[in-house]
């Protein structure tokens, strides 16, 4: 695979490498009120994100300037109402950072942690929601990207229905990578970014949502920037007009992204690669030595933690060099309590590119020598 321009892939998701086509498209200037622009490319992506997400009706979809974790508070801080309470499950960085944003927004919370390597505990959400009924809200992450960990949201989801509360999913780091279908998770808000598994550029992210519950949020925000109503609204009304200033260049290399999943065969063939990707990496990884942090059974195929080598010369900066000089960049490790380094397998990069990183990770392993 030729990339262009670029010294070395990422496998940093995100942001990821992106296609030179995708890149390509930038060149060119946008007028953020007209037609060919608004209709043209921003109505077109808010309609094609909304079928990757569901074939059921009743979904709408809203873009939202700033990196993903703009769209994660812009969603906490415009859906729950005043009198709100959620119960936010959390096992990593990202699920910290949800529950973060509740408490700096002052809304009333509580959390369940399992631990940055325990799975989501069902059994005490289940307890939990029965014996609450202050609780409106249920907020996850669905790839836990400190770890890979992919969350059951099927089966939180199954229960926010039961219990009739409003499901709230950040699956930044996986949608339009894993399938899934928001109306059968019982997903009433997504939240995703155009640098992750859409392959896109940094600059804006997504919400997607079940509209009827959108349309009871009108005066709810805490943020008038982030007002996640207000700029559906003003999409809707101004036939894909943004309220401030767009990012014109990112949503136009985004447009371009999503025909490029398209051209791929859709989320399910890309999500395949992902998975190819990924045995290759941890199949060569293991043969040299390394061991997961996860459990095969809860690792996504969107990133995976290795521990360090035990070797005392051992060191990660040292071990990144030698592989950036070799054409690939990793991701530092997450885990508090483990020693470790991450390696993502999604953007444009391909099976034979982790053929060529196992061999570079070989050549790399200096303590060895
Ligand atoms: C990438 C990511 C985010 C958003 O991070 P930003 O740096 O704000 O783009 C949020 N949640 C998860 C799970 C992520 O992987």
């Amino acid at each position: 695979m030729v990339h262009s321009e670029n010294p070395y892939i990422l496998l940093t998701p995100g942001p990821l490498s992106t296609s030179a086509s995708v890149k390509a498209v930038m060149l060119r200037d946008w007028c953020t009120w007209d037609d060919d622009y608004n209709q043209g490319v921003v109505q077109k992506v808010r309609k094609k994100l909304v079928s990757l997400a569901t074939q059921a009706d009743g979904y709408t979809s809203v873009l939202m300037q700033g990196s993903g974790t703009f769209c994660v508070e812009s969603v906490i801080g415009s859906v729950i109402p005043r009198q709100g309470k959620i119960l936010v499950l959390a096992n990593g960085a990202y699920g910290d950072r949800f529950a973060r944003i509740v408490r700096t927004l002052g809304i009333n919370m509580t959390v369940h942690s399992s631990g940055e390597l325990g799975p989501t505990d069902l059994d005490r959400a289940s307890k939990e929601l029965e014996a609450d009924s202050d609780i409106t809200h249920i907020g996850m992450i669905h790839g836990e990207t400190t770890t890979g960990m992919l969350n059951p949201i099927g089966e939180i989801g199954a229960l926010a229905n039961e219990y009739g509360k409003v499901f709230i999913v950040d699956a930044m780091s996986t949608f339009g990578g894993v399938p899934m279908d928001l109306d059968s998770l019982h997903i009433d808000y997504l939240i995703s970014s155009a640098n992750k598994c859409i392959q896109g550029v940094p600059g804006f992210g997504f919400i997607l949502a079940r509209q009827e519950e959108l349309e009871k949020t009108d005066g709810f925000a805490r943020s008038h920037s982030l007002d996640l109503f207000d700029q559906w609204r003003t999409m809707e009304l101004g036939n894909g007009k943004w309220r401030f200033t767009s990012p014109t260049h990112t949503v136009r290399a985004f447009a371009q992204a999503l025909l490029e999943l398209d051209a791929e065969g859709g989320v399910e063939k890309r999500y395949q690669r992902y998975c190819e990707n990924h045995r290759i990496l941890v199949e060569g990884m293991e043969r040299l030595g390394f061991e997961c942090v996860l459990p095969h059974e809860h690792q996504s195929p969107i990133i995976t933690g290795f521990r360090n080598p035990s070797h005392e010369a051992f060191e990660f900066l040292r071990f990144y060099n030698l592989l950036k000089e070799r054409g690939f960049v990793i991701y530092p490790g997450k885990v508090t309590d483990i020693d470790s380094f991450r390696i993502g397998t999604i953007g444009n990069v391909f099976p034979n590119d982790f053929e060529r990183l196992i061999q570079a990770v070989e050549e790399s392993m200096y303590w060895r020598a």
